[in-house]
């Protein structure tokens, strides 16, 4: 009889965790609301009016590093996805013109890629390509102030070089938090003069930074179009992988809220995305961290793998 009334009672409590946690579960990672549409749109003419605004040749070539790869779970990237492993991996990107170049991210270093077990990968010749491109670069901008793109400014041993080139917003400037543990230089942080546009902004022959803040304040996308007429766009991190886009669909609650994202303004622009992907394929769309879509474009000869040296 005891036996039974124990087994009883955990069968109660376990009944009671199911009606709590259940709902629990599927909040934190599960649920993805849907998206408030007429929050957020993109603009893809007034997009290409401004890269053709600047005279001069536009990038030939697209180049990249892939310095590393975090290990998540699908589960952790696409709220309702399958606890399987899935790999995202962290590309500093290089635009090569006739006389100059542009770097879009930096990467991060050895040193900041934890923890261990979710770092399975750093490839640090990779990154020395990354950090010695940064002082011959003519311009500098981050798609975002997290580690894994500011990481290699924010590291650079000799900040002052970098001066010249670097371009941050006003917005990135503004929170060193979400940097940490990657940490600007203090000359760096006084010599800077901050970048200030409402909607976009044309900052070489081809290229154009577009404000889309929610995944991080000072988050930017950067719209690219080749010499040749073909065009990338650069999402930073408002998706991770492209099934956020195809699915409209964020990352879980519990991601964001360990990100410290506001939702609210992430989830208008996946569907704005999404609408671009559908009225304009010819835009190639690069989340912040998908292998198979850099894969893809190299491939279709839009990117190439090592930056100039
Ligand atoms: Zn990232």
């Amino acid at each position: 009889m005891a036996l039974l009334h124990v087994s009883r009672r955990r069968l109660w409590i376990a009944l009671v965790l199911v009606v709590i946690g259940a709902p629990a579960y599927y909040a934190a990672v599960m649920y993805s609301p849907k998206a408030d549409e007429s929050a957020y749109t993109f603009d893809a003419a007034a997009v290409r009016l401004l890269a053709d605004s600047l005279p001069g040749d536009k990038p030939s070539e697209i180049r990249f590093e892939n310095v590393m790869a975090f290990e998540f779970a699908g589960a952790m990237v696409v709220a309702g996805d399958r606890w399987r492993g899935t790999p995202l991996p962290v590309y500093s990107y290089q635009l090569v013109y006739p006389q100059q170049t542009v770097i879009v991210d930096t990467a991060m270093p050895r040193s900041m890629a934890k923890p261990d077990f979710m770092v399975p990968a750093y490839d640090d010749e990779a990154y020395g390509r990354v950090s010695a491109a940064l002082p011959k670069a003519s311009l500098i901008v981050i798609t975002h102030e997290h580690m894994d793109h500011i990481g290699g400014i924010a590291s650079y041993p000799e900040p002052a070089r970098l001066l010249p080139a670097l371009r941050l917003s006003r917005e990135q400037l503004a929170h060193p938090e979400t940097m940490a543990p990657a940490k600007l230089a203090p000359e760096l942080v006084a010599g800077i003069v901050p970048l200030q546009y409402e909607q976009m902004l044309a900052i070489a022959p081809g290229v154009v930074l577009i404000r889309a803040p929610g995944h991080t304040p000072g988050s930017q996308m950067v719209y690219v179009k080749r010499a040749d007429g073909r065009e990338v766009l650069f999402l930073g991190d408002i998706a991770w992988h492209r099934r956020n886009i195809e699915l409209v669909r964020e990352r879980p609650w519990f991601m964001t809220a360990l990100v410290g994202e506001n939702r609210a303004q992430v989830l208008p622009e996946l569907s704005a995305l999404h609408k671009l992907a559908q009225s304009n394929p010819e835009i190639h769309q690069v989340p912040g961290h998908d292998g198979e879509v850099v894969q893809a474009l190299v491939a279709a000869g839009l990117m190439q793998a090592g930056f100039e040296p």
